[in-house]
């Protein structure tokens, strides 16, 4: 098998997936230095953060060249957190620290959007204007897909607990999309949020 970059001869077990038509589907195989050469340059032209790109930041912390990523990425991290503390808890008092990590530790209020994703137990949709929610807990795990047309964004959380532990899953939206989407969701009152077992992991 020949690699799709570069053209010599790859081992045919590095296999490289792209997104078509929302469904990853194998489109051949890549070296792994070309894979991340071709998503850096994807990067440089289109400013589209992809969980792929985002584990190639964080694996080559001693590239520069993935410096605006890691930035890219960090942005999107300080609204993560500050919709975690805002919104998921709904901004209810600290009552405490995590005495693994330090982290704050929230009391559990009626009012937020932790206690309204975990009222369904399973899997949730819903949306309002452009902006679809799709929650699915399982094994411990609250993981909330945010989306729109053509950006998605995915942040995990542990359920039933109240440290603020929430982070990034997976994204495949620019850094402005990706916090737009995640701050849509101080208003997901708004949103007509139902069971639905369609919703799967992303
Ligand atoms: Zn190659």
């Amino acid at each position: 098998m020949t690699c799709l970059e570069c053209g010599l001869e790859v081992d045919g077990e590095i296999v490289s997936y792209e997104k078509v038509d929302g469904v990853w589907t194998t489109v051949g195989a890549k070296h792994y230095a070309c894979r991340q050469n071709a998503d850096w340059r994807q990067f440089r032209a289109d400013h589209r953060l992809t969980t792929r790109l985002m584990l190639d930041a964080i694996f080559n912390a001693d590239q520069e060249r993935y410096g605006e990523i890691r930035a890219d990425v960090a942005r999107v991290n300080a609204a993560v957190k500050k919709f975690e503390s805002e919104v998921w808890f709904d901004s209810a008092p600290v009552i405490g620290e995590c005495k693994y990590t330090g982290r704050p530790v929230r009391a559990r209020v009626n009012s937020s959007l932790q206690t309204f994703v975990e009222s369904f137990q399973s899997r949730a949709s819903g949306k309002s204007k452009e902006v679809e929610m799709l929650t699915f807990i399982s094994a411990g795990c609250v993981v909330i897909t945010l989306q729109t047309s053509g950006a998605d964004v995915t942040l995990i959380a542990a359920e039933g607990e109240q440290t603020e532990r929430m982070g990034l899953q997976g994204i495949n939206a620019t850094a402005a999309e990706a916090v737009a989407l995640i701050e849509a969701m101080a208003h997901w009152r708004a949103f007509d949020v139902k069971p639905n077992d369609h919703v799967r992991l992303m």
